[in-house]
């Protein structure tokens, strides 16, 4: 029988599919992330991100952001005429993005803006960077290196002088060229290696004095894990005869020539697939010595720590991504006679979500508040503890966050072109680099046996909220007493790290929401993730007003 065409096109009316959430502001859209700025800044910290939001949100920039992802970055190994030149080739969308990225202040602006005064620097670069990562997250990687050098630049005076202003610039200038000639730079760090990347005092990479006046040292080694390999100046660890010391390794020397920086291949990863993760070979590689011979881990450390900040900003901003396209879908979608968003349990399924990404916002938002504050001793004990903490607990949770939010979607969740695919790729990463799960977690055990006034600060900080709710302060007293029955058995200590960290995670965040958030959502977060029998389910609450959390999350256009 032949179809009429008037059947034929009514096969094609597509009814019940949720329009892209393309167009809209994803900081305006964002309550929990304009009162965290408001809470801890002014409103003026918040004006400076709103065009960078709405940037964020346009179709231009989602596009870019799926082009990225879709076209890999590949290796140069040799250029035309044979030379060695160890070059990475990008798709333009990448390369629109990190423009943009720079051009928003994103890298390292804010070390320099405070160093001139500015109060919220780092707090706005913070919420612009959760923002601006809804674009696509793997291009945040350079971007957070070069954030996090300059703290670890400054064991060296003349060393941050010379590298400081070029990674603040917002100008974006990419190719492997000397960096006197270039307006902007960018930065990574070469830790792991193949042996050991948790245990950096296992690594085998030697460095020699070279001898010359310069008091420059070569490098001899490997590294198993170098992310784009195409900025311009890496933090890299050796051993030298005084121990694991930290050096500084230019792409390009002063007179202009290669610095040799093999890269011998680049990394086939589950996700993060915009961005170029290397393994490189140096055999008499030019470096300058960062810090004191035998003390190159306490020298990282400071790029450590901020590079675990944007660990939790990633994190969270992929929660937040991801409950803006399911709160989004279920608004837009029906099933058995009404919007999905108004059935009971999808309800508690988004509100669930929903009280997680914000959970999650509020404390990013208090971390970066405390780098602003570090001059302040209980902003700087606070920031020791809580980072490890949050590194562990926030990436932790994001994975299961991501799957459950794909899932509201439905079948369309699975499908590349939603951008579920990739946020649930993304979302394992921020928990494996810069300190794994255990790592962290067992960071924790090592402030709080090493440095008592992080303790204290922790006690400050979540009893700023006692009596805002009874759940928060049975949970306070309930994971002190953890901690008591924990100190001093060192075995038992180490077996329950992760249990202590996510206690003491939980009711950080749980004393940030009782303080600062809605009353329902406060409410949903004490009676699950406080209660001693929560068990993780997403979308098992047991009551609470979830249609406002869903309300509050949905974001709207314009
Ligand atoms: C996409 C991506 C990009 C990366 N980019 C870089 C980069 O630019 N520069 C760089 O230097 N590295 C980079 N890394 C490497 C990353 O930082 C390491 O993979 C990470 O630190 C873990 O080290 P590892 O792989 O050697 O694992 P291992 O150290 O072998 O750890 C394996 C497991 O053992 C656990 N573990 C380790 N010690 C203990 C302990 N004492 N008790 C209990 N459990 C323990 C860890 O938590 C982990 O789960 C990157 C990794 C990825 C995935």
């Amino acid at each position: 029988m032949q179809t009429s065409s008037s059947a034929r096109a009514d096969l094609r009316v597509v009814t019940n599919q949720a329009p892209p959430l393309t167009g809209h502001n994803v900081v305006t859209a964002d309550t929990a992330l304009t009162e965290g700025v408001l809470r801890h800044g002014t409103q003026e910290t918040l004006d400076s991100i709103v065009g960078l939001g709405a940037e964020a949100g346009s179709a231009e920039a989602r596009e870019h952001g799926q082009l990225a992802n879709e076209h890999h970055p590949e290796l140069v190994p040799y250029d035309r005429y044979g030379h060695r030149i160890d070059e990475v080739a990008f798709h333009p969308s990448w390369h629109w993005l990190m423009e943009r990225a720079v051009g928003h202040g994103l890298a390292a602006t804010p070390w320099e803006e405070q160093a001139e005064g500015a109060q919220h620097a780092h707090l706005r670069r913070a919420a612009g960077f959760m923002a601006w990562s809804h674009t696509e997250p793997g291009h945040g990687c350079p971007i957070s290196m070069t954030y996090a050098a300059v703290p670890a630049l400054r064991a060296d005076e003349a060393i941050a002088k010379e590298w400081t202003p070029l990674l603040a610039s917002r100008r974006y200038d990419p190719g492997v060229r000397n960096p006197s000639e270039k307006l902007g730079a960018l930065a990574g760090m070469g830790m792991t290696e193949k042996q050991g990347g948790s245990d950096v005092r296992a690594n085998v990479t030697r460095a020699q004095p070279s001898g010359g006046l310069d008091g420059t040292y070569t490098l001899h080694g490997h590294k198993w894990f170098t992310s784009a390999p195409m900025n311009d100046v890496f933090l890299v660890l050796a051993q030298t005869d005084g121990g694991v010391t930290c050096f500084v390794v230019p792409r390009v020397l002063p007179d202009g020539t290669r610095n040799q920086l093999d890269v011998v291949r680049l990394k086939d990863k589950l996700g993060n697939r915009s961005n170029a993760s290397s393994e490189l070979e140096m055999d008499g590689t030019v470096a300058v010595r960062l810090g004191d011979e035998g003390r190159g881990v306490r020298t990282i450390i400071e790029m450590v720590a901020a590079t675990r900040l944007d660990c939790v900003l990633g994190s969270a901003s992929l929660m937040r991504r991801a409950v803006s396209e399911a709160s989004w879908h279920v608004t837009h979608r029906s099933a058995f006679g009404s919007r999905l968003v108004d059935k009971p349990l999808m309800q508690n399924v988004v509100a669930d979500l929903a009280v997680e990404s914000e959970a999650a916002t509020a404390l990013a938002l208090r971390l970066a508040s405390a780098v602003d504050g570090l001059a302040d001793p209980h902003e700087a004990a606070l920031r020791r503890i809580a980072l490890p903490l949050a590194k562990f607990w926030v990436c932790k949770r994001t994975p299961m966050m991501v799957a459950e939010a794909l899932e509201c979607l439905g079948g369309n969740g699975y499908v590349e072109e939603s951008v579920m695919p990739l946020l649930y790729r993304e979302a394992p990463l921020n928990s494996v680099w810069e300190g794994s799960g255990n790592v962290n977690a067992l960071d924790v055990l090592r402030a709080l046996g090493r440095e008592p006034e992080v303790l204290d600060a922790w006690i400050t900080e979540v009893g700023r909220a006692r009596g805002g709710d009874a759940r928060l302060d049975r949970a306070i007293e309930d994971t002190l007493a953890l901690i008591g029955s924990l100190m001093g058995e060192p075995e038992a200590m180490e077996r329950g790290a992760r249990r202590l960290a996510s206690r003491m995670a939980a009711v950080l965040q749980g004393s940030l929401l009782v303080r600062f958030a809605p009353p329902e959502v406060a409410d949903i977060f004490c009676a699950s993730r406080l209660s001693p029998s929560y068990d993780g389910v997403l979308g098992a609450l047991d009551g609470g007003d979830l249609r406002a959390v869903v309300e509050r999350t949905t974001p709207t256009l314009g």
